[in-house]
């Protein structure tokens, strides 16, 4: 892969990410570089994919300033987005099909619906159906099949 030869300061008053000088790294690398900490793409990239690199992840992941970045992210509107997108196609994967058939049909899966039953939020939402409209037209048609003998 060829990269055009561009300063750092040009990539970043270009508001680029990378840039590229078209000389090696220290480990050798032609390739390009983060306008940010002037680290070697290839360097990075060979650090995140190494036994330590991962321990590293896995550590700032744990670490609080980790937690931190982390939930920030979740509560920004982009984090969100993303969250509700992933669920959104995961829900909709033979995976995730398979995961909430499989949670529905576990311990948990029901503990939970039998809680949720007793709460006094499904107590209420039941209560409110009960009284509309499309909960009466309900009741109407299946007495209206009793009356007639159908059930
Ligand atoms: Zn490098």
């Amino acid at each position: 892969m060829t990269h055009t030869i561009i300063t750092r300061a040009a990539a970043a008053t270009a508001g680029k990410k990378r840039y590229f000088t078209g000389k090696p790294c220290k480990l050798g690398h032609v390739a390009e570089q983060y306008v940010s900490n002037g680290a070697c793409v290839k360097c990075i990239a060979e650090v995140a994919a190494s036994d330590k690199g991962k321990a590293a992840q896995a550590d700032y992941r744990a670490s609080d300033k980790g937690k931190a970045v982390k939930s920030a992210y979740r509560a920004s509107d982009k984090g969100k987005a993303t969250q509700k997108a992933s669920q959104a196609a995961y829900g909709a994967s033979e995976e995730g099909k398979a995961a909430h058939a499989a949670y529905v049909a576990s311990d948990k899966g029901k503990a939970t619906r039998a809680a949720y039953r007793a709460s006094d939020k499904a107590k209420a939402a039941k209560a409110a159906y009960d009284a509309s409209d499309k909960a009466r037209a309900a009741q109407a048609r299946r007495r209206a099949a009793k009356a007639a003998g159908l059930i």
